[in-house]
């Protein structure tokens, strides 16, 4: 029996963002359909997908019915619930599985994961009391940053501690959930490799590349990273070595702090699409997004060269407003996400320049 989920086949998407759009795209290309499954109505993925089902992710008469359209299910979102795809994998094949979910939802599950697969991450220990904080704060040692266990994303629930007399209003600040703090690290820069693996346990990892955040949201990509060949090198094999234990059929994402003396720390991991890889769409031989097809039908992975020096800028909140002189430049790539609704932090779209050097 062949494993090949052919083109022609659907895909179940879960999560309806502009991950699960530029999947979508791709997967068309290929000559698959989608179908999303997202509990927002106004989703910029179903508005590029065949159908979609707008449910409750503990809606189990809808997600037997999802899963009885589709061939294969992915997601665009680490937080789908652990039992929602655990729900779907009893079903159809859901790629990656459940057990990627669940490391991936706990940034304590997550660091002790990356330590038993000899990944280096910042100090850090878990902290479920104000009482807890004050002890972890005195042995990490002060600044660090105290980050809630769970729904964490671009920033949002994290504070910064800066000396003692930080701890309670941190805790309050975090509203007092099961958190980690974690040592800051004076980084040299930011990085992140994302690999694909595929059903037949191939691993192909993309160049990394060097992250620049603001407000804690990434603001640009820019590959080949500026590092040694050495560090880029001990980033794939994090990603590699994380992708395997992990059994991943599809992406995963890998973000990286690199100290001065070329050491990599892992900061955290997304076993789907991420937006330091939002390049590849223009600037390398296979898009991440047609890579995750690819792994999750079980055809070959495809070829992951750079064919270009390349920046990724996210266009966030009002800098879309920006689009007119960008899509008037003839090095710029752009791709907007049909979101109606322009907020501060939201991203609305990216734009990579192409043969920029970083
Ligand atoms: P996160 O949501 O954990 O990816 O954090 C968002 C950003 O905050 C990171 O990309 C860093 O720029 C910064 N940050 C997070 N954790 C640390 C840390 N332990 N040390 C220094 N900077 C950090």
């Amino acid at each position: 029996m062949s494993l090949v989920i052919p083109p022609g086949s659907t895909i179940g998407i879960l999560g309806g963002g502009q991950l699960g759009r530029m999947t979508a795209l791709a997967a068309a290309n290929l000559g698959y359909r989608c179908r999303i499954y997202s509990p927002d109505a106004d989703s910029p993925a179903a508005a590029v997908a065949e159908s979609w089902t707008s449910a409750a992710w503990d809606d189990e008469a809808a997600l037997r019915s999802f899963a009885a359209q589709v061939d294969v299910v992915t997601y665009e979102f680490e937080n789908v619930p652990v039992r929602t795809a655990t729900f779907l994998a009893a079903l159809k094949p859901v790629r990656p599985g459940p057990q990627a979910l669940d490391v991936a939802q706990h940034r304590a599950r997550e660091k002790e994961f990356l330590a038993s697969i000899g990944i280096a991450t910042p100090g850090w220990s878990p902290v479920r009391s104000e009482g807890e904080l004050s002890d972890a704060a005195r042995r990490i040692g002060l600044p660090a940053i105290l980050k809630t266990a769970r729904d964490g994303y671009d920033g949002k629930g994290q504070v910064r501690l800066r000396e003692a007399k930080d701890v309670s209003g941190a805790w309050h600040a975090i509203g007092g959930r099961e958190s980690v703090l974690e040592a800051l690290v004076p980084f040299a820069s930011e990085m992140s490799v994302i690999t694909a693996r595929g059903l037949d346990g191939e691993v192909r990892s993309f160049p990394p590349g060097t992250n620049l955040h603001s407000d804690g949201i990434l603001a640009t990509t820019s590959v080949p990273a500026s590092v040694s060949d050495a560090v880029r090198n001990a980033a794939i094999d994090c990603g590699a070595r994380l992708a395997t234990s992990l059994e991943i059929v599809g992406l995963i994402a890998l973000e990286l702090f690199v100290t001065a003396d070329g050491r990599v720390l892992a900061n955290e991991m997304a076993p789907r699409p991420h937006n330091s890889g939002h390049w590849t769409m223009d600037a390398c031989r296979t898009s991440q997004f047609e890579q995750l097809v690819r792994a999750v039908c079980g055809l070959p992975l495809g070829a992951v060269d750079l064919l270009t020096p390349v920046v990724m800028e996210n266009l966030i909140g009002s800098s879309i407003e920006r689009w007119p002189a960008i899509v008037a430049d003839p090095n710029a790539k752009l791709h907007l996400y049909g979101k109606a609704e322009v907020r501060r932090g939201r991203k609305m779209g990216h734009v990579n320049w192409l043969g920029s050097s970083p």
